[in-house]
């Protein structure tokens, strides 16, 4: 080796950028085919956007600078104010231009974007979320917040113009004196998240749908949101509030922010521990019937926590397959060795269903007004499609960081962060638990919802589907018995959904690898497990095709 050659980068593949993630992906292809040109030019540029240097720096930035809480004035006053990296603040205005928080509400501009509103926003969030997850946590909760507002409608009228408002406005003013309004989550306590019945936060009636507020909130995401949608006790039961941030004057509400939780992941989005005595609140919907109310903002967020992992997922296999056409071993690139090539192709087929069952699930979303099955699948799925993808994305981008050797676990590349974004999304809007027991709920009232669930999954999935049924009835049965299989039937479900929507969408091959890899096979419980029967050159190169 000449002296010169230690200068040399040799045999490092080139960054994975400028890489078109909405082109290079053959299920967006045959999800948006038939949609119109501008569509797909929009998606086009979102896909270039999210893999170009220049948002991939952004990303990077927000998440290594972090937000920083400053309690107080010079002179003691307390300010209760977050100040955000610049970069975060990009991130924000191009995504709130692109609508991410608005689409589901604005009058449709089109026939497609009337009847596939929440197709088509899963789209922009998916590809969104390849590039940075954090800042998508308020626009989903800002999206899913107009749900509940539903339930107050003077208040909706008031508050809805400036959630609308694709023009980002971080300045410190009340919402009467801004461009746009972003509204937060504030549900969990210390001694309570997942149970929502014991809060400690209490709610005094002032005055007609006017109540004051004490308390805690333990997890507050987003905390410079303009107002959150919080859960207190109103007489020993839940009622849901919308309490802003500052009032119409200027003057702040009484949160008071205690510290920032040092978090693993979505680290550029901050989460405040926040305290409260007397701040306003708003009642939405029934004074005892909280839970009811804030559902439907929930399971928007579930819907939405779903497509995030899916694209999180899709990034990482994205860069690790990239990486591996990119890096020779012993004379030859990884991505033809036979087992890097079988590990890739496993970690594909879990990439492909996630994201054709989170798709399936906000399409059933679209149709859930007009037809009774699709709105059994939207609530049967919904638990089920955040469980199982939210619950894989930590495995698949595990592996995928490994696939790229000691360049995956160094944070100079995105999927560094990927990883430390991943199990976050399975812990908030509801943990696997919870998602298996709100299954197991629809269990109890019932099988009605199953059966339509079931016909449809039965119907995808064509010679095998009645076999497959017979085996979801089985794990429903055990289901309802025993609680604690639960989780059992959930999984089950998920694969089964998973490898029908494959096959709906005509990738036979793929969702055949699928189904007899994961319902049919015996034990697996780490990736590379694809039998010989599927070639795994095809898969890979099906789904994630090399680009230039
Ligand atoms: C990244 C991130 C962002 C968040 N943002 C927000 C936010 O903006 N607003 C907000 O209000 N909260 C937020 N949270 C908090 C989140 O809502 C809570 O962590 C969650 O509700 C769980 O509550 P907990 O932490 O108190 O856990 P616990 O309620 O103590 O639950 C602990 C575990 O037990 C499981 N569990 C609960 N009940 C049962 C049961 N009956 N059987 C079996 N298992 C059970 C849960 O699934 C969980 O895994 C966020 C959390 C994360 C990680």
């Amino acid at each position: 080796m000449a002296d010169t050659d230690i200068y040399k980068t040799l045999n490092q593949p080139r960054p994975w950028s400028n890489l078109n993630a909405f082109q290079s992906d053959p299920l967006l292809g045959d999800l948006t085919r038939s949609l119109g040109k501008p569509l797909r030019e929009e998606f086009d540029a979102i896909g270039r956007y999210v893999t170009s240097p220049d948002a991939q720096e952004l990303a990077q930035m927000a998440n290594t600078s972090l937000p920083q809480l400053k309690t107080h004035g010079p002179a003691g006053e307390r300010l209760d104010v977050v100040s955000f990296h610049p970069a975060w603040h990009a991130l924000m205005r191009r995504s709130m231009a692109s609508g991410l928080h608005s689409l589901l509400w604005e009058p449709p501009r089109d026939a497609d974007s009337k009847s596939k509103a929440h197709k088509l926003r899963a789209v922009r969030v998916f590809l969104t979320a390849q590039l940075e997850c954090g800042h998508l946590e308020p626009l989903s909760s800002t999206s899913a917040s107009l749900a509940v507002l539903a339930a107050a409608p003077q208040l909706r009228d008031e508050w809805a113009p400036k959630i609308l408002s694709r023009k980002y406005d971080s300045t410190n003013r009340a919402q009467n004196q801004k461009a746009s309004a972003t509204v937060g989550l504030a549900i969990a306590e210390k001694q309570a998240g997942s149970d929502m019945r014991a809060l400690a936060t209490k709610a005094h009636r002032v005055s007609e749908g006017v109540y004051r507020l004490s308390g805690h909130k333990w997890f507050v995401s987003a905390p410079m949101s303009d107002a959150f949608i919080m859960l207190a006790d109103v007489d020993g039961k839940p009622g849901c509030f919308l309490v802003p941030r500052l009032l119409d004057e200027g003057r702040g509400n009484a949160l008071r922010y205690q510290r920032l939780k040092d978090k693993l992941g979505l680290r550029s989005n901050a989460a405040a521990e926040v305290e409260f005595s007397d701040a306003f609140g708003f009642l939405l919907g029934p004074p005892d019937g909280g839970l009811r109310t804030i559902l439907d903002m929930l399971t928007l967020m579930r819907l939405d926590s779903a497509v995030i992992a899916s694209g999180l997922m899709r990034a990482a296999v994205a860069e690790a397959t990239h990486a591996a056409r990119g890096r020779k071993v012993a004379g030859r690139t990884l991505v033809v060795q036979p087992l890097m090539m079988r590990v890739l192709a496993d970690l594909a087929l879990d990439v492909a269903a996630a994201g054709a069952l989170s798709f399936r699930l906000a399409e059933s979303f679209d149709r859930a007004r007009d037809s009774a099955e699709e709105a059994a699948y939207a609530r049967v799925m919904t638990p089920v499609t955040k469980y199982w993808t939210t619950k894989i994305a930590p495995a698949v981008v595990a592996e995928a960081m490994e696939a790229m050797g000691g360049n995956g676990f160094v944070e100079d590349r995105p999927i560094a962060r990927h990883y430390r974004d991943a199990p976050g999304l399975a812990m908030h809007d509801g943990g696997g638990n919870l998602m298996a027991l709100d299954l197991r709920r629809v269990v109890e009232h019932g099988g009605e919802l199953f059966e339509a669930v079931f016909q449809v999954i039965a119907r995808d999935l064509g010679a095998s589907g009645g076999k497959i049924v017979e085996l979801l009835r089985a794990a429903m049965a055990l289901c309802k018995s025993d609680e604690s299989a639960a989780r059992i039937f959930v999984e089950q479900l998920a694969l089964a959904a998973g490898a029908a929507e494959l096959y709906r969408l005509g990738a036979g091959r793929i969702a055949d690898a699928f189904l007899e890899t994961r319902l049919a096979a015996g034990w697996r419980s780490t990736y590379g497990m694809l039998d010989t029967r599927f070639d795994p050159s095809y898969i890979v190169e099906l789904l994630f095709p090399e680009v230039d």
